[in-house]
């Protein structure tokens, strides 16, 4: 019989598989799709680690401590400490799990959420295939095109899982790591209904079947009135765009909405630009700039490489101001005397009429609009992961709506909640997939040992 059966080969499914396989349990792994990676080899890879050897040879000071501080300051205390600590405790140890299997991380940067820079960029197909090869080595079975139904329970313990074509996989333990559900939009209209005008993103099997699952055999659910959209994606739903769009107003762009004016402190986390978007006319804005922001673009990083976006349409540009009005379709006059107002709040003319100081996160200094040519990025949100889900506790055993742990039902990744709470640190998506992952597969195979 197998021990433990892994639903999902994204990287929670994978890290699961690979830990409870390490650690002697016969391991099955079932994906419904028949590619692995799910939204992990869509995403830009970057994950949160602090106290690494990327960050002590590029000479930043971070600590596990402050990486504490800052998920509970971004989560408004809203956070579940137990999962925080959870995540500390065992962020370094699985960081250097990965990279002593050969996974491999790039130059850390800053981004939302971070006191120092702390997001590590890794390629996540290698980094999925990595994990794949090594469960294989270690006698995991790997099943693709198996979509799991519906859970088995058997006096009230989960027991394996029922698949779509009516096949039963028996286990002593089950790890749901099926991701989020941003692409069903039924549950998202029921959890997240303040997403209703974001576009919607996250990968083809992100249809929320381990929350259902869950749900039906009692779990609780958790963090649901966090879900939000990132914002900078451009808004025809059937453009180009795939990632998650460009983020110019981190480089000095300003945001404006249909009527020619700003409505965001534009250097605040790209989540609440999102939230402050979507309630503008149209859930629409414009990030609008000029020739000295574009000399800022970097096409290294997908969020700050604007030139590529010129060529194929996305990016509007003109000559005059008056004349990208025209383009974006919005008032020539309002959108001057909006670029102006905030050119004589960069001199120190005026206080800032929304209050901004900076760039990006309290770093960097705006730069004023004045030399052609001028930019326009249509731009709205997109709701790229669901940071809500399952109720677990540290061992990552599901709970169900009491707080009670249902026997034999473990969760990681995106499908569990109570991490983020009300504020997401860019890198705690994939680093949750990661840890979780890990500590389900290590608790999963522990819990197997300790039946009679
Ligand atoms: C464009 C984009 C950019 C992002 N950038 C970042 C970033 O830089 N940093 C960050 O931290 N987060 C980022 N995220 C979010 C992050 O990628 C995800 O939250 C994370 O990868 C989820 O991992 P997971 O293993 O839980 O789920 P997934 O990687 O989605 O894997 C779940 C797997 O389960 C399978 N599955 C689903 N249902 C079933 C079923 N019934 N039976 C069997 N298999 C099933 C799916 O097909 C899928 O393969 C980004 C997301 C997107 C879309």
């Amino acid at each position: 019989m197998t021990e433990v059966l892994v639903i999902g080969a994204g990287l929670a499914g994978l890290a699961a598989a690979v830990s409870a396989a390490e650690s002697g349990a016969r391991v099955t792994l079932c994906e419904k799709r028949s590619e692995i990676g799910g939204s992990t080899v869509l995403s830009a890879g970057l994950s949160a680690f602090a106290g690494t050897e990327e960050q002590a040879a590029a000479g930043i000071a971070d600590s596990t401590e402050l990486l504490r501080h800052d998920l509970l300051e971004t989560g408004l205390h809203r956070n579940d400490p137990a999962l925080v600590d959870a995540y500390c405790a065992h962020q370094l140890d699985t960081y250097r799990w990965l990279r002593g299997l050969g996974v491999e991380y790039g130059k850390v940067h800053a981004a939302s959420g971070q006191s120092v820079p702390r997001s590590h960029p890794t390629d996540t197909r290698v980094l999925v295939r990595t994990l794949l090869e090594r469960a294989l080595s270690r006698g995991a079975v790997f099943l693709p095109d198996t979509r799991a139904h519906r859970l088995i329970v058997e006096d009230g313990a989960v027991r394996g899982v029922l698949t779509e074509e009516g096949e039963r996989l028996r286990a002593d333990a089950v790890v749901l790591a099926s991701g989020g559900f941003s692409r069903n939009p039924e549950l998202l209209t029921r959890f997240a209904p303040q997403m209703e005008r974001a576009l919607r993103g996250g990968a083809a099997g992100s249809t929320g079947d381990g929350l259902l699952m869950a749900w039906k055999a009692g779990a609780g659910v958790i963090d649901t009135p966090y879900v939000k959209g990132t914002f900078g994606i451009h808004p025809d739903p059937d453009g180009a765009e795939g990632g998650t769009g460009v983020l110019a107003i981190y480089k000095g762009a300003i945001a404006v909405n249909r009527n020619g004016r700003r409505f965001v402190d534009e250097s605040l986390p790209y989540k609440a630009v999102g939230d402050a978007c979507l309630a503008q006319p149209d859930g629409i804005a414009f990030q609008v700039f000029d020739a000295q922001v574009m000399d800022r673009a970097d096409p290294s990083v997908p969020i700050y490489d604007f030139a590529a976006r010129v060529g194929n349409g996305l990016l509007l540009r003109a000559r005059t101001l008056d004349e990208l009005a025209g383009l974006i379709g919005v008032p020539a006059d309002a959108l001057r005397e909006t670029v102006a107002a905030y050119n004589a709040a960069i001199a120190g003319r005026a206080p800032d009429e929304q209050g901004r100081t900076t760039l990006s996160g309290g770093v960097g200094t705006p730069v004023p609009i004045t030399t052609a040519p001028f930019y326009a990025h249509p731009s709205t949100a997109v709701v790229l992961a669901t940071y809500c889900g399952l109720t677990i506790d540290p061992s990552m055993r599901v709970l169900d709506v009491f707080g009670e742990v249902i026997d034999g039902l473990y969760a990681a990744g995106e499908l569990v909640g109570g991490l983020h709470g009300a504020g997401y640190v860019t890198g705690t998506s994939i680093g949750k997939a990661a840890i979780f992952g890990r500590v389900a597969g290590l608790a999963a195979s522990g819990a197997r040992e300790e039946r009679p």
